[in-house]
């Protein structure tokens, strides 16, 4: 039969007669009187598309929602039903207009891509009969053929006008945004799924050598995978690896592709064919374990289409469209960045949190991103239109017209505002009443760099060493991250760089350095705390930071600290390699600045040791809040639970304030709280005089900046914060304040 169709999809024919002759080849090759192709349209509607065997003119007529009836349970299910006698089945409905009374066996097949389905198949006799097995097999091969023409579109010329395919439905999914703004373009998806078109086997028996080909050397590969020595002897990536390993092994797997090729379907397309055919039966799954599953399968899958096909995914090589949205299910920041900053317009990920190294790059780069975007991956198709929007968590795939314009609005709206900014650049950063402030630009990249002009930063306030050792694949070298260091000096120019010794461990798990698996990263084996057991790195990374400030500032500050011996013993490291490098030759800072990031609670009881230790201190408002409430910052069941602008936090900050001006110490904020405009009020109504953000929220923060009489607001806020009964919050209070004064928010 296959051969058959394959001759009719390469005949010139009107797209209606050559469903027409489909369906009639259907019904010849099974044996049966009637054929029906559905096709399910965007209003969840499955319609009529052609049929061989029952009334002509219900073509395009007969109808039956999803769910609804033998057909709309088939595409609901993306299960085959095989009756003997349909009339009997408790979902069957009667359609009058296709006089079907008199057929009793049927088998209809959801027509699957990518797990969706796009349609059912079905045929009918007066018989009653069961379908053999092999009936449902061919029948579910044929149905691919008919999904590809689904996809590539053909069937729009028989569309009635004002309807539109399921392929082409507008869908919108709620996801995590991180407030990035709007971002609006075309899908590029990260890792494309390869696009078979060779559906039709030649050769059955070739085609059969060429799959158990590719299942051996992917099974080759996957030991191989786990054999290698960076894969540790348990944890989560080594379970993910079983798990491939398994379905790699898997009989039933491999029988069902077997079956597929015999049936006449390429290896490729026989991969394809039960890929789709799993993920359709699993995609309503709930329980998050088999979901993930199901995932691992999708990638063994791909890889195997990979090895068929020979493809690799090269949309980077091939161009992007002007106004690309990358759609991943994960990736790395490194991924991220080999893509041309130009050209992108955001991100969209299916898994992903804050903490996520590409969530935390794609923000510093500023590219709106949003994650936990579930099935994203698998609804969008490359060129589809889409509008991510950070600021109301939700993606919007292949929008209305109206919605799409809606946000070209918004977005220009937000480049106005951009422009705003932009012209505030050169303004120095006073308030009302005369206060003259700090503010500092967040940063961590080579790509960073050149938005310390353009935002009209005063310098770095963080720079964040770790994210260089991220997105490398080994170890950065001595002589490396020198490199670095000067080319981010030099690009800063006069204007003072605070380097964080390396803050890895926690989230920020950097693959060659990858230690044991530890039940609460976030309090475990992580920044100074690593970097102590680890002096060799330590001491190179001081070395390269003394190396590449010769002869200027060297502004250094070490993160999580816990207890103020850590940062003697720190210190003394930073003595030591000064004394070295000097003996040697080399021209030292003018001026070394040594600083403590406070982010650990422990500290808040050490205030004065500290502050005798230090010549600075920054906030890690992040960290500080995740361990102040207990509540872990990448979780998001939690982590918006509590309020930073609640009255106890706002209350410590007000301590470390009180102790800084006491101690003459220079403080510094840079955690996410800086870069909102509210919480960045907020920070100077408690005293804070130095905030450092991305580079983006710059603008919008001296804006406010602009308008505030910060006097009149540190009285009223320290007033509230005093008063107990006032209540917990103050966010109420600021945004009133705000409104009252007419601040620019
Ligand atoms: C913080 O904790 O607030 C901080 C700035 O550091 P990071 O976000 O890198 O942990
Ligand atoms: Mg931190």
């Amino acid at each position: 039969m296959l051969k058959r169709l394959r001759e009719l999809m390469a005949e010139v024919l009107e797209p209606q007669e050559r469903l027409d002759r489909v369906v009639a080849q259907i019904a010849t090759s099974m044996v049966s009187e009637v054929c029906s192709f559905y096709v399910l349209r965007a209003d969840g509607v499955l319609e009529l598309y052609a049929t061989h065997g029952l009334k002509k003119g219900a073509v395009h007529q007969a109808q039956l929602k999803m769910g609804q009836g033998l057909v709309g349970s088939i595409a609901a299910t993306a299960d085959p039903l095989n009756l003997s006698d349909a009339q009997s089945h408790p979902a069957f409905r009667f359609l009058p207009e296709t006089g079907e009374e008199k057929y009793h066996s049927f088998l209809g097949v959801p027509i699957l891509r990518a797990g969706r389905s796009l349609g059912v198949l079905v045929v009918q006799s007066k018989k009653e009969r069961i379908y053999a097995e092999d009936d449902v097999e061919a029948m579910e091969t044929t149905s691919m053929v008919l999904a590809e023409m689904i996809a590539t579109g053909e069937l729009k010329k028989v569309t009635r006008p004002g309807l539109e395919l399921d392929m082409t439905r507008p869908i919108s999914i709620d996801a995590d945004g991180y407030g990035g703004g709007v971002g609006l373009g075309y899908v590029v998806l990260h890792e494309p799924r390869v696009v078979v078109t060779d559906l039709l086997a030649e050769d059955i028996d070739a085609e059969l050598d060429r799959l158990n080909i590719a299942v051996k050397s992917l099974r080759v590969s996957i030991d191989d995978m786990l054999s290698r020595r960076d894969v540790p002897l348990e944890g989560e990536h080594r379970e993910v690896l079983e798990a491939y390993r398994m379905f790699a092994n898997d009989r039933g797997w491999r029988r069902k592709m077997q079956e597929a090729v015999r049936n006449g379907l390429t290896a490729e397309a026989a991969v394809e064919k039960v890929q789709s055919d799993t993920r359709g039966r699993m995609i309503n799954l709930s329980d998050p374990y088999l979901r993930e599953r199901l995932s691992d399968f999708d990638d063994l899958a791909n890889r195997l289409l990979r090895q068929l096909t020979g493809f690799t995914p090269s949309a980077i090589a091939t161009g992007l469209p002007e106004a690309a949205i990358i759609v991943a299910r994960n990736m790395g920041a490194a991924e991220l960045l080999d893509y041309p900053r130009e050209c992108i317009r955001g991100l969209v990920l299916e898994e992903g949190a804050v903490t996520s190294h590409v969530v935390i790059v794609a923000k510093a780069i500023g590219v709106p991103v949003v994650s936990q975007a579930t099935g994203i991956a698998s609804l969008a198709e490359n060129g589809d239109s889409i509008v991510i929007d950070g600021d109301d968590n939700i993606v919007h795939l292949r929008p209305a017209t109206d919605l799409q314009d809606a946000y070209a609005d918004k977005v220009r709206f937000q480049a106005k505002r951009q422009e705003e900014f932009s012209a505030l650049r050169d303004v120095e950063p006073i308030s009302k009443d005369g206060v003259a402030c700090n503010l500092l630009m967040n940063a961590g990249l080579v790509v960073d760099l050149p938005q310390l002009r353009a935002s009209g930063a005063a310098g770095i306030g963080l720079f964040r060493t770790e994210l260089q050792f991220m997105i490398s694949s080994k170890m950065p070298k001595a002589k490396e991250q020198e490199t670095f260091y000067r080319q981010v000096l030099s690009q800063a120019g006069n204007l003072p760089v605070t380097f964080r010794i390396v803050d890895i461990g926690g989230d920020k798990v950097v693959p060659y350095l990858r230690s044991a698996e530890e039940e609460n990263p976030a309090l475990g084996w992580r920044a100074i705390r690593f970097s102590l057991d680890r002096p060799g790195l330590l001491k190179t990374q001081i070395r390269a930071l003394l190396r590449a400030s010769s002869g200027a500032e060297l502004r250094i500050m070490i993160p999580m600290v816990t207890e103020v011996y850590e940062l003697e013993k720190t210190r003394k490291l930073i003595d030591h390699e000064v004394e070295f490098l000097s003996g040697h030759g080399y021209k030292m800072p003018s001026k070394i600045s040594f600083g403590a990031m406070l982010e650990v609670p422990s500290l808040l009881w050490q205030l004065d040791e500290l502050m005798a230790a230090v010549d600075f201190i920054s906030v890690g408002s992040n960290d500080l809040f995740q361990f102040i409430t207990a509540t872990d910052r990448g979780n998001a069941r939690v982590s918006d639970r509590f309020s930073p602008l609640d009255a106890p936090f706002l209350r410590v900050l007000r301590t470390i304030v009180e102790k800084a001006s006491e101690t003459n110490t220079p403080l510094t904020l840079c955690g996410e709280l800086a870069g909102n405009p509210l919480t960045a009020m907020a920070l100077l109504g408690l005293g804070f005089r130095s905030i450092s953000m991305s580079p983006a929220a710059i603008g919008p923060v001296k804006a406010m900046l602009l308008s505030l009489d910060i006097g009149k607001l540190q009285t009223e806020l320290l007033r509230s914060l005093r008063d107990t009964k006032s209540g917990h919050s103050t966010k109420e209070f600021l945004i009133n304040f705000a409104n009252e004064n007419n601040i620019s928010l």
